[in-house]
């Protein structure tokens, strides 16, 4: 069987459409389908590795080194597996493909344009995942709001889908926005008929209405909503705000949204088997006491920048019944004085580009090394970890690294031979999945389980500078891990520290909520005091 289901957003953006996808595959994928889950971005960045933390949260990476959207993160925790680059198609992809297609001649002389040829490029990107991949059942979230230009060509593509698939193979659903007014206590529903309407006059009718809103919408909401956009009013499910997004699959499977999707796209309507989702949240619920973490970065006023980085903390937390009270602290501040470190049980410094804030990042090691603290030093982290050591242990006041000081005579840091002539922004540095081998027989291997090596995934452009290992491990600071491959330092630890940690890339990309991580539950048990030897994760 292939059935699709497109998901469109109506009235603004942030409502939740990337929860909502991942929660739809999570109750499909429970009910033993064969389901993925494609991201559609209109911008015209091939992908989302150039773009600011600021516009548009984390960059989310995928096994396969593609720079994307942090709606994919949503999706390969809630589905509980990898994706890849096939799953986040933008704009900039789609017209470079037909572009360079035009350049080579494929299109024997013909006028190129957005119909057919840009929206055939889009189907075919749909078909590739759904048939290399053998799915039974393909998501579709169109990023964007339905009446932006941009998305246009994303949905004429989708309305075309529909024509060229037989009856019942594919189902809309639009999520949309009810505002609560407060001075006559009402629930708003004509913003979702506009936004209907437009879809409409596009030529796409939704099967399905998600509202999403502060508040439940009841009944009276209902029939309004069916009456002015012809969706059955059985179609329209009403999803309120929740205080943690695990529980939207639970919702909405209640609801019934998956026996309405089998109805409409025609296949069994199976029982969901949600006890280890359910299992997992209980967990969490059940957490007893709390542990202080800081997190020194340089966006803490942007908490999307750091979206993976903050679930890795919950899964764990959950998985270990402690609750984890984060305090984000700006970097910055560290310079001129520590006391907002003062009485943590850990220090976690994560990822990072740019100079600002660097200082106040080695402060930070430098007080989790000599007081004693937990430290996981997160990519940027370790580095930050590496010069604070070279600089107060070793004694090499100018240590650094050459992405902050070119000059410096003593760049612990440094890009390797080979990267030095790169020109190009977008998509050089080193991304995705690279194989960590455990060289020693170090905590962070018996964290990891004992296993000989790993996966993890990367993205980053400087590296350990291999000059300097033999110093710094004559001090304490050994390298435990290694991409054997270019002999590139990967994870770090410091002797007779409690828990003094740093990898050079990002354990929070692979941490799920029915797998957390093995580094951030040993990271949590040492901030509890409670990390044994012989204790082995994973
Ligand atoms: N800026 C550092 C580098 O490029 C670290 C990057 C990161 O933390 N993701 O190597």
């Amino acid at each position: 069987m292939k059935k699709y289901i497109f998901i469109t957003g109506g009235v603004m953006s942030s409502l939740g459409k990337g929860i909502t996808s991942a929660s739809l595959g999570r109750i499909l994928k429970s009910e033993g389908y064969n389901v993925t889950i494609l991201k559609f971005d209109p911008y015209l960045n091939i992908d989302a590795g150039s773009q600011n933390p600021f516009q548009h949260g984390e960059v989310f990476v995928t096994e396969d080194g593609a720079e994307t959207d942090l709606d994919l993160g949503h999706y390969e925790r809630f589905l509980n597996e990898n994706l890849s680059k096939e799953n986040n198609v933008t704009s900039g992809q789609i017209y470079e493909a037909v572009i360079k297609k035009e350049r080579k001649g494929d299109y024997l002389g013909s006028t190129i344009q957005i119909i057919p040829h840009v929206t055939d490029e889009i189907k075919r990107r749909i078909r590739y995942v759904s048939e290399e991949k053998h799915k039974d059942i393909t998501i579709v979230e169109v990023g964007g709001t339905v009446g932006d230009i941009e998305s246009l060509p994303f949905l004429e593509a989708i309305r075309e889908f529909k024509m060229e698939e037989c009856e019942g193979n594919v189902a809309f659903i639009h999520l949309t926005y009810i505002p609560y007014l407060k001075t006559t206590g009402e629930l708003k529903t004509k913003p979702t008929q506009h936004s209907v309407g437009e879809l409409r006059k596009i030529g796409i009718q939704p099967n399905i209405i998600i509202a999403r809103g502060e508040k439940d919408i009841g009944k009276k909401e209902k029939n309004k909503i069916a009456l002015f956009t012809n969706v059955r009013k059985e179609n329209i499910f009403s999803l309120s705000d929740v205080d943690l997004m695990y529980k939207v699959p639970l919702i909405l499977y209640e609801a019934g949204i998956s026996s309405t999707l089998s109805r409409i796209l025609h296949f069994n309507d199976r029982e969901a088997k949600l006890d280890s989702w359910k299992e997992m949240i209980n967990k969490g619920s059940r957490r007893k006491g709390t542990v202080k973490l800081a997190i020194v970065g340089k966006y803490v006023e942007l908490q999307d920048a750091y979206l993976s980085l903050n679930e890795a903390i919950r899964h764990a937390s959950f998985e270990i019944g402690i609750n984890v009270s984060t305090k984000w602290i700006e970097a910055e501040t560290l310079e001129s004085s520590t006391s907002e470190l003062k009485g943590m049980n850990g220090i976690l410094v994560p990822g990072g580009f740019g100079k600002r804030g660097v200082e106040g990042m080695i402060v930070a090691a430098q007080f989790a090394r000599e007081k004693r603290i937990p430290y996981l030093g997160i990519c940027l982290g370790m580095q930050i970890a590496v010069i604070e050591f070279a600089r107060n242990v070793l004694g090499w006041k100018d240590a650094h690294s050459t992405e902050f000081s070119p000059e410096t005579s003593h760049p612990v840091i440094d890009l390797m031979e080979e990267q030095k002539n790169i020109s190009n922004k977008g998509g050089t540095m080193r991304l995705g999945a690279y194989r960590c081998d455990f060289i020693k027989d170090s905590l962070i291997k018996k964290v990891y389980g004992n296993k000989a090596y790993v996966f993890e995934r990367h993205r980053h452009r400087y590296e350990l500078n291999n000059r300097y290992r033999e110093a710094l491990e004559s001090k304490g600071l050994e390298i435990d891990g290694e991409y054997v491959e270019k002999h590139l330092g990967e994870a770090i630890h410091l002797q007779g520290h409690p828990f003094f940690v740093g990898v050079q890339f990002h354990p929070e990309f692979k941490s799920r909520p029915l797998s957390p991580h093995p580094l951030f539950l040993a990271f949590i048990r040492a901030m509890q005091g409670t990390l044994k030897d012989e204790e082995v994760f994973a």
